[in-house]
């Protein structure tokens, strides 16, 4: 037997809004395009399984997932579209990716020379993408350095490998222009050395800030995540639908006296009468921990302060001045009620972090309930 999943605390996941998204970044890099949504990390926290069912009727080209073992999820799925690996995958792991089908990028000549050897062994000729690391330097081959490994891919590519793509990842996309341009130029700094570029490479660039702002770079393929999943990607730009709600019940309510005190560390204390609303969520649910004494939950469309820290499984806001609240009822600490909101970016501002933090964050104990699965 299972507890309803609406009993305690919950994630309310919108299909409709994740298609409109998607619909929105269509409609700024336009219908040549390919989109690959990148579901890594569980579609951001979202589930990838629901992500991938919801944006099918879009028509993605393919996903984009970070690890081998996401990948292999895709397959279980029955994913048969095709399947990038963003990060640079263990060699150990790289024989299950192939053997799945997976395209695996490349950053350097010894994780090329790594595949080749393990697909030789196998029999098979993998895909991959070149990485071209023109400023984030996380991974990649330096842009700077072509002579010393273009001549090394050039060759794989006539036989041990198909070169299907090549890539670089923005880093301040979200910040304006100016450094997008300048990781294009040298990205195609690099595709102008080629003599006889592989036919139908697949040239990729943009996320999801710059999807909006430079899409004359969408190229051939495009990489949106958060967008989709509604965090917004820089001022003055398109806000997406909020796609998370985050809901949690009142479990108890306390009149407090003046000087009763209020959660670890006491660092809340009643100045006179109030009532004060326990909702069954904390830290060990997602909902940051920063947001003690500072952040908001929404009931009966009335916006109400968290007050004293937050505890693994327990928030406490103050409702004094909101009539009418009783055990049992929903609280939204993500969401919107009536005229109030507050969005995954809200939260992310005041625990110091960014929204993409926030919504990975969100933990397992919190069921995800998605509406509008199969269209509308
Ligand atoms: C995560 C990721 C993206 C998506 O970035 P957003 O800012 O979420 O749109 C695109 N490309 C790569 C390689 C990534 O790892």
């Amino acid at each position: 037997m299972s507890t309803n999943p609406e009993a305690r605390a919950w994630i309310r996941v919108r299909a409709d809004a994740l298609r409109h998204n998607f619909s929105r970044v269509r409609e700024s890099v336009g219908p040549e395009a390919h989109i690959i949504p990148m579901v890594k990390a569980d579609a951001y926290g979202l589930g990838m399984a629901e992500t991938v069912r919801a944006l099918e009727s879009e028509g993605p080209w393919g996903y984009g997932v970070a690890t081998a073992g996401e990948g292999l999820a895709l397959r279980d799925l029955g994913v048969e579209d095709p399947v990038i690996v963003f990060c640079p995958v263990p060699e150990d792991s790289v024989e299950p990716a192939l053997a799945a089908g997976l395209q695996l990028t490349v950053s350097s000549v010894e994780s090329l020379d790594h595949v080749i050897t393990v697909s030789g062994r196998m029999g098979t000729v993998p895909e991959v993408h070149v990485d071209v690391d023109t400023g984030m330097g996380r991974t990649g081959f330096d842009w700077r350095t072509a002579s010393e490994w273009l001549p090394r891919v050039v060759e794989a590519s006539r036989g041990d490998v198909r070169w299907v793509g090549c890539y670089t990842h923005l880093h301040s996309a979200d910040e304006g222009e100016a450094s997008v341009h300048d990781q294009w130029t040298r990205l195609q700094e690099i595709l102008g050395l080629l003599t006889d570029p592989p036919a139908g490479l697949m040239i990729h660039v943009l996320n999801s800030a710059g999807s909006f702002r430079t899409p004359e770079y969408a190229a051939v393929a495009v990489r949106p995540g958060i967008f989709l999943y509604g965090g917004e990607i820089g001022p003055g730009q398109p806000v997406p639908e909020p796609v998370v709600s985050v809901h949690a019940r009142v479990v108890h309510i306390s009149d407090a006296v003046e000087g009763a005190t209020l959660g670890y560390g006491a660092t809340y204390t009643a100045t006179g009468p109030e009532r004060w609303a326990t909702l069954s969520i904390g830290y060990g649910d997602g909902l940051p921990r920063a947001l003690g004494n500072c952040g908001s939950a929404l009931l009966g469309g009335v916006r109400t302060p968290i007050i004293g820290r937050i505890s693994m499984d327990m928030t406490v806001v103050d409702i004094t001045h909101v009539p009418g609240v009783g055990v049992g009822d929903v609280a939204t600490l993500l969401g919107t009620e009536g005229q109030e909101v507050i969005t995954v970016d809200d939260v992310a501002g005041l625990a110091g972090t960014i929204s993409y933090e926030v919504l990975t964050g969100l933990t397992q104990r919190l069921p995800r309930m998605w509406m509008g699965l199969d269209g509308p």
